[in-house]
């Protein structure tokens, strides 16, 4: 079956509560109608059996009326009181008097029920007759030794018809009712949803080649208009990783084709112009360089795509960072005095951290290559590694040329290379710093760079302390 759809859904729940509701109110005003009604009739037989009563007299046996018929008040009453009455004598069982109408009903009571009613306090009883339902109040009234029973009643004919037709008009009321509620919710739940479907159309419209498109926020504030901000955001990093996405093809294209523009260029002259073995081995040695580094950018590439897909499993073992950063500038010392650079450090003992030693590593290594790369002759690089608070603090600072502050946003970006004239010299793809800032983030920790004063860089990283170390950790 093909689910209800929203607006259906929201109709039937509408239809169904106000059914409900005036079935539930119809209800109880019809039990509160029915026992106001009934109290009042009781009331009623009550009031006058018991002023009938006071008029009751006996005159040779026979009950009369004895009241003024010249009072309009005692008239009305008698007149009312007397509709429907009978007076019996309880010794003989005879019936000794009674109204026209209750004797149209055929009602007449056995000496047996009599002498019941004439030993019991005042009682009710109804009774269905062929007119309707009759209320009957049962007095005994002893008169000089003999016992006379006074029964006087009232019709209940206009209680029923009453609530009958209270029910009929439930009967309608109530349908017309769901009807009314359904048709008008359909309408609501259809102009609820109208900007919904609005909304649903231009996300539809929405492809690749258009995500600079946003869907209305009417200013409402509401539900509808959190949804398309929220939508909107989406769509802006959408638009942005799209846009990163070409940016990142074009720059490859661009980084692979200048190598190969020189590699192709040295090959032509190589054959145009060299005719000794000498000048060939030149030109495969300097392509040699060439492909040395298209290896390596491609290497970066692959690693960093690696990385961002998700591919890459970090592991989370205890480093010594201390250990592994004295090591390595041990390593890099020689590199940096081959450049008339040179290199120092100081490391506390044993920083210890929880993650990927070979991530780490990484992290150290295209820091401290960047130094001495942007450090000219007789320049210094310093490696530090510090425990600050709950963090383990690695700075790699330099002397050397510096960033021009424009590029400093942009430095981890990928193939982002500050001043590409230095950089070619320095013959980086400007991949380096994205891995640094990636392997960061996996370990949760931060990477920044700050300007030296007096020229040069200082590169900041912090990732947490390994907790066993016995640190306190906040939550
Ligand atoms: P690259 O492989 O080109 O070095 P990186 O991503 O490592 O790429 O660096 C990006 C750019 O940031 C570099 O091209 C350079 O302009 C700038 N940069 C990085 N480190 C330093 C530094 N210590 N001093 C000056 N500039 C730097």
């Amino acid at each position: 079956m093909r689910p209800l759809t929203l607006r259906t859904k929201l109709t039937l729940f509408y239809s169904i509560t106000v059914s409900v509701l005036l079935s539930g109110f119809g209800l109880v005003y019809y039990r509160v109608l029915s026992v106001g009604l009934d109290r009042d009739i009781t009331q009623d037989v009550i009031d006058r059996a018991s002023g009938l009563r006071g008029y009751l007299r006996f005159e040779e046996g026979l009950p009369v009326f004895d009241y003024d018929p010249n009072d309009p008040d005692e008239l009305s009453f008698i007149n009312t009181a007397t509709r429907y009455y009978q007076v019996y004598e309880v010794r003989t069982g005879m019936l000794l008097a009674e109204s026209d109408e209750l004797r149209a009903t055929g009602i007449q009571y056995l000496p047996q029920d009599l002498i019941r009613y004439a030993q019991i306090p005042p009682s009710l009883i109804d009774l269905q007759t062929d007119q309707g339902k009759i209320r009957l109040r049962n007095e005994a009234v002893p008169v000089e030794g003999d016992i006379y029973l006074l029964v006087v009643g009232a019709s209940m004919r206009q209680m029923e018809d009453a609530l009958s037709s209270f029910l009929k008009a439930l009967a309608w009321l109530i349908p017309s009712g769901v009807l009314l509620a359904a048709i008008a919710s359909w309408f609501m739940a259809g102009k609820a949803l109208q900007p919904v479907a609005e909304l649903g159309k231009v996300a539809g419209e929405i492809a690749v080649t258009s995500l600079n498109r946003r869907l209305p926020v009417r200013g409402t504030n509401d539900e509808l208009d959190q949804l398309a901000i929220e939508f909107n955001d989406t769509l802006a990093r959408l638009e942005k990783a799209v846009g990163e996405m070409k940016q990142f093809t074009a720059s490859i294209s661009h980084e692979l084709r200048t190598p190969l523009a020189v590699l192709r260029g040295e090959a032509e002259v190589a054959l145009m112009e060299a005719d000794s073995t000498d000048q060939y081995r030149r030109v495969l040695s300097s392509q040699l360089e060439e492909f040395e580094k298209l290896s390596r950018m491609i290497n970066q590439l692959l690693t960093l795509a690696r990385a961002e897909s998700g591919e890459v499993a970090i592991a989370h073992e205890p480093v010594n960072f201390s250990h592994m950063a004295r090591s390595l500038a041990e390593q890099l010392e020689p590199v940096a005095a081959s450049k008339d650079v040179s290199l120092s450090w100081k490391c506390d003992p044993d920083v210890m951290l929880r993650g990927d030693a070979s991530w780490i590593e990484r992290v150290i290594l295209n820091l401290a290559d960047n130094a001495i790369k942007f450090t000219r002759p007789g320049g210094h690089v310093w490696i530090t590694v510090t425990r600050n608070g709950h963090d383990a603090v690695l700075e790699v600072a330099d002397d050397g040329i510096g960033i021009v502050p424009e590029a400093v946003p942009h430095i981890f970006e990928r193939f982002y290379r500050a001043d590409p004239s230095r950089a070619n010299r320095a013959d980086g793809a400007g991949l380096g710093l994205s891995l640094v800032k990636w392997a960061v983030d996996q370990h949760d920790g931060s990477v920044q760079v700050e300007s030296k004063p007096g020229g040069g860089k200082r590169f900041v990283v912090k990732i947490p302390l390994l907790a066993e170390e016995g640190w306190p950790r906040d939550q």
